[in-house]
C-alpha cells in the first residue's frame, strides 16, 4: 500500500494549519487524477506520487513542494492543464509541476548527450532548484521500483540514473538521495558487476563487523574520560556501488578498501571536531596519509567532516568521521537542509536561495592538470603551476580524494558543472555562462541592443571595468549609453560566440559605412 495524507502531514516539518490543508487537497486531486491507473507493479498509479511527496516531507520541503509532488505526473498522464492546477493550487504550484514535467522530456541518449542532458537539468536546477529536489525523489521511487519494468527499459533508465541523476544529486550535496539512486539501479545497469561485488563486500566487511562494535564502545567510553558528554554516534556501512567503484580504482585490491565501516561522532561545534580528532590520535594509531580536513577543506559539493582512519587494536582498521550536526544534516540532504521553512511565502525567496545555494555549492572554481611536467591549477582567474602552487591547493588536490591526489583531480576534471558558471541579474534571472565571461557576454546574452551600447557594469555593486572576469553567483548590473557602441577591443573581451558574432557584424557595418563616405 501507501503513504496516506496523514502520514505526509506527520512528515512535514513545520506545517501550519494551512499547510495541512493544501497537502490534503493536492492529495485527493491527484489521487482522483489518476483513478483507474496502474503502475508496472499492478498498484495504483498514485503510490508513486504519494511516495514522492512522503520523500519531499521527510527531507524537509514545505507545503508546496509536496504538494507539487502530488500533483507532479497530473499534467503528462491525467489531461489536468496548468491552468486547472494554478486555479486550484496556485501559480507556485503550477510553475514546479510544469517544471518536472519539462524535465520529465530530458532523456538520456547515450554518453554523447549526456553532457547537454545535465547542462539542461542543471540550468533548470539554477532556475528553481525545489524543481530539481522534486524530480530526484521521483527517479528515486522510480528507481526503487524498477524491478517491474521491462528488461530493455529497465536498463535505460538505470544507465540515466547513474549518468545523470547520481551527478546532480551529489553536486547538490544530497548524499543519502545520491547513495540510494546508486544501489537501486546497481544491479539493473551492470547486474553480473553486481553479482560479484555482493560476493566481495562480504568478504571485505565480514571480520570489520565483529570488532566494530568494539571498537565503537571503547571510543565512547574514552571521550567519556576526557570529558567529552556532548556527541552521538553512528555506524555507516558503505554503499555497495560506491564500494565497487572504488575497488575499481583501486585496481581490484580488497585490502586496499579501509572505509567499509564508518563510525561517524556527531558534535555541537566545529572546534569540538578538533577537539575530539586530538584524542582519538592519542588513543589510537591513526594511518598516514589518511586525515583529511573537509571541515577547512570542503569539497567541491560543500561536504564537511573531518576524517582518519585508525588502528583499532584487534587487527583492523576503521574510518572515524567527526562533524556537527549541522555539517551531518547538510552531507545526507544537501541543498534540500537549506531551503528553510522560515523564509518560505515572500516573493524574494526564490532569487536567495538560488544565489545562496549556488555560493554553497561551488565555492570556488578549481582545476587541475597534473601532466608529468608539472601540476597546474587554476583558481577563479588565477592560474599556479609547479612550484607556484600554494601549499594548500596541493592539500586539497591531495585529500580532497579517498588516497590518491589523481583521484580528485579526474574528479575535478569530469565536473561538468565547473566549465560553466551561473550570474545572475540584478531581479535575480540566472544567466548561464562560459568559465572567464565577462559582462560583454553578460549583456549580449540578456540582449542584443543592450551588448551593442554597454558602457559600463556593476558586479554586486561595485562599478568594474569590461573586461572583468564574471564569478558564479556574481549580481550583474549593465549599465548602457546609445551613444556607447563595440570597438575592436570588446572582441578581445567576449568570450562566448554569441557576442562576437553580434560585435563582429556591428564593426563590418561600420567599416562598409567609413568606406561609402570616402
Ligand atoms: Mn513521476
Amino acid at each position: 500500500m501507501y503513504p496516506k495524507v496523514t502520514e505526509i502531514i506527520k512528515a512535514l516539518q513545520f506545517s501550519s494549519k494551512k499547510d495541512e490543508e493544501l497537502v490534503k487537497e493536492a492529495y485527493s486531486f491527484a489521487k482522483k487524477a489518476h483513478e483507474g491507473q496502474k503502475r508496472y507493479s499492478g498498484e495504483p498509479y498514485f503510490s508513486h506520487p504519494a511516495h514522492v511527496a512522503l520523500s519531499l516531507a521527510k527531507i524537509g520541503m514545505t507545503s508546496e513542494v509536496v504538494s507539487a509532488g502530488l500533483l507532479h505526473d497530473t499534467l503528462e498522464d491525467c489531461d489536468i492543464s496548468p491552468e486547472t492546477i494554478e486555479k486550484e493550487f496556485g501559480k507556485e504550484i503550477r510553475f514546479l509541476v510544469e517544471g518536472v514535467t519539462k524535465l520529465g522530456h530530458v532523456r538520456y541518449h547515450g554518453l554523447k548527450r549526456h553532457a547537454e542532458s545535465l547542462r539542461k537539468l542543471f540550468a533548470a536546477t539554477s532556475e528553481d532548484v525545489r524543481v530539481m529536489i522534486i524530480k530526484l525523489m521521483d527517479r528515486l521511487h522510480n528507481a526503487k521500483t524498477l524491478k517491474y519494468v521491462k528488461p530493455e527499459k529497465r536498463e535505460r533508465i538505470a544507465l540515466e540514473t547513474l549518468e545523470v541523476y547520481v551527478p546532480i544529486a551529489d553536486r547538490l550535496g544530497m548524499g543519502v538521495v545520491k547513495r540510494e539512486l546508486e544501489d537501486a539501479v546497481f544491479p539493473f545497469a551492470y547486474p553480473k558487476e553486481y553479482k560479484e561485488a555482493v560476493k566481495l563486500f562480504k568478504k571485505a566487511g565480514g571480520e570489520d563487523e565483529k570488532t566494530l562494535e568494539k571498537v565503537h564502545k571503547a571510543i565512547k567510553k574514552k571521550l567519556a574520560e576526557y570529558g567529552i558528554k556532548n556527541f552521538r554516534t553512528e555506524v555507516r556501512v558503505k554503499g555497495l556501488y560506491s564500494f565497487w567503484k572504488k575497488l575499481q580504482r583501486k585496481g581490484g585490491d580488497l585490502s586496499k578498501i579501509k572505509d567499509i565501516w564508518a563510525l561517524r561522532i556527531i558534535v555541537p561545534e566545529v572546534a569540538d571536531c578538533y577537539t575530539i580528532l586530538g584524542i582519538i590520535h592519542a588513543e589510537w594509531t591513526p594511518l598516514p596519509g589518511r586525515i583529511k580536513d573537509y571541515i577547512a577543506f570542503p569539497k567541491p559539493n560543500g561536504y564537511q567532516s573531518l576524517h582518519t582512519t585508525i588502528h583499532t587494536g584487534y587487527g583492523g582498521v576503521l574510518e572515524v568521521q567527526i562533524r556537527t550536526e549541522e555539517m551531518h544534516k547538510e552531507a545526507q540532504f544537501g541543498i534540500a537542509s537549506h531551503i528553510g521553512y522560515k523564509e518560505h511565502g515572500s516573493s524574494k525567496r526564490k532569487e536567495s536561495v538560488g544565489m545562496r545555494w549556488i555560493k554553497q555549492f561551488i565555492p570556488a572554481r578549481l582545476s587541475f592538470s597534473n601532466s608529468k611536467e608539472a601540476m597546474t591549477c587554476k583558481i577563479k582567474h588565477r592560474t599556479y603551476t609547479g612550484n607556484s602552487v600554494p601549499e594548500w591547493l596541493k592539500h586539497v588536490a591531495q585529500t580532497g580524494c579517498a588516497g590518491e591526489p589523481n583521484e580528485y583531480l579526474e574528479e575535478i576534471k569530469s565536473d561538468f558543472f565547473s566549465h560553466r558558471i551561473f550570474v545572475f541579474t540584478p531581479k535575480g534571472d540566472v544567466i548561464d555562462l562560459p568559465i572567464d565571461a565577462t559582462p560583454i557576454d553578460f549583456a549580449y546574452a540578456i540582449h542584443s541592443q543592450i551588448g551593442n551600447h554597454i558602457s559600463g557594469a556593476k558586479v554586486n555593486g561595485k562599478l568594474v571595468s569590461l573586461n572583468e572576469t564574471l564569478k558564479n553567483g556574481d549580481i550583474v548590473e549593465i549599465i548602457t549609453n546609445p551613444k556607447s557602441h563595440p570597438t575592436r577591443k570588446w572582441l578581445e573581451y567576449a568570450k562566448t560566440n554569441m557576442a562576437k558574432r553580434f560585435i563582429r557584424s556591428y564593426l563590418t557595418k561600420q567599416g562598409e559605412k567609413i568606406s561609402q563616405k570616402k
